[in-house]
């Protein structure tokens, strides 16, 4: 159903934005990795997919956190009819001792990333009159946890910059929404798991059962192929209605 379509996912050599990458070019859309490193590795990844799945797949080397190369890896894709806007970092601090360094590169990668690779697609969804945005908020774009104050700020402000986009593209065949997971295990997921472990004095399988589920009322993970199943989704035609909303993936957790 996506054949003809070119995604650019960022952030998408691990996680859940290579769950995403994958289904999307399992639905036939053409797709452009990307990360911020440069290895064989990196575009052995996106031949494999390529391979795999009988689409064009390349990978563009572009760090989120510069705004420059947010738009340059755009400009390079060849085409941008989806764009999906998942790099995303964490740190678990408290808001006094919360390092300011830290603070400015999640809301750089987290939130001003989307910003200017959104302002990068649009033109060119327009002229073709179809264009899907989909930005990869989380459950912390809805609701807060203590310690996590730069990734909740800069995932709220992610909901809010797509809504604005959803406004300002509504009745243009562009559609703009947010996908909110609750918990994920990635490898940015395993990476909070010993500062959980040091911020609350538990074990791993207390952190996990405990902190990281407890609000998660399934009590199970969510999986990437789950979210790449929502981005397929919101890019066909039967959400072409769908625009400026929030889509939980997240067990319950915003139930509660
Ligand atoms: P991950 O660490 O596995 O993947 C993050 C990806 O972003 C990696 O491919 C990494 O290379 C890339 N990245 C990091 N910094 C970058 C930069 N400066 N430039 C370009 N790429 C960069 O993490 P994940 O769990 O797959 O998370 C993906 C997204 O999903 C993030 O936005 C995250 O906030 C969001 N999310 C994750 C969960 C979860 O439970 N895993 C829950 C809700 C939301």
């Amino acid at each position: 159903p996506l054949s003809g379509r070119t995604a650019v996912v960022t952030g998408s050599t691990s996680g859940i934005g290579l769950g995403i990458a994958r289904a999307l070019a399992g639905a036939g859309a053409g797709v452009v990795l990307n990360s911020f490193t440069d290895n064989g590795s990196d575009h052995d990844l996106a031949q494999g997919i390529g391979a795999e799945f009988g689409v064009r797949a390349t990978y563009v080397r572009a760090d989120m956190s510069k705004g420059e190369e947010c738009r340059a890896l755009v400009a390079q894709a060849g085409g941008c009819d989806i764009l999906v806007n998942n790099a995303g970092v964490q740190h678990v601090a408290p808001i006094d001792s919360f390092p300011v360094e830290r603070w400015d590169t999640i809301l750089a990668i987290n939130l001003s990333s989307a910003f200017h690779t959104t302002a990068a697609a649009l033109p060119g969804m327009r002229a073709k009159g179809w264009g899907r945005v989909v930005n990869i908020a989380s459950a912390h774009g809805l609701t807060a946890s203590p310690y996590k104050a730069a990734y909740i700020a800069a995932k709220h402000g992610l909901v809010g910059l797509t809504k604005t986009a959803a406004l300002e593209t509504a009745g243009q065949g562009i559609t703009a929404n947010a996908i909110c997971p609750g918990y994920v295990l990635t490898p940015l997921v395993e990476a909070q798991i010993p500062d959980q472990m040091k911020a609350h004095g538990m074990d791993r399988e207390t952190v996990i059962r405990e902190v990281m589920l407890e609000r998660q009322p399934s009590r199970q993970f969510a999986t990437v192929e789950q979210i790449g199943g929502t981005t397929v989704f919101l890019c066909s035609e039967a959400a072409a209605q769908v625009t400026g909303t929030t889509i939980s993936v997240d067990g319950g957790w915003t139930a509660l």
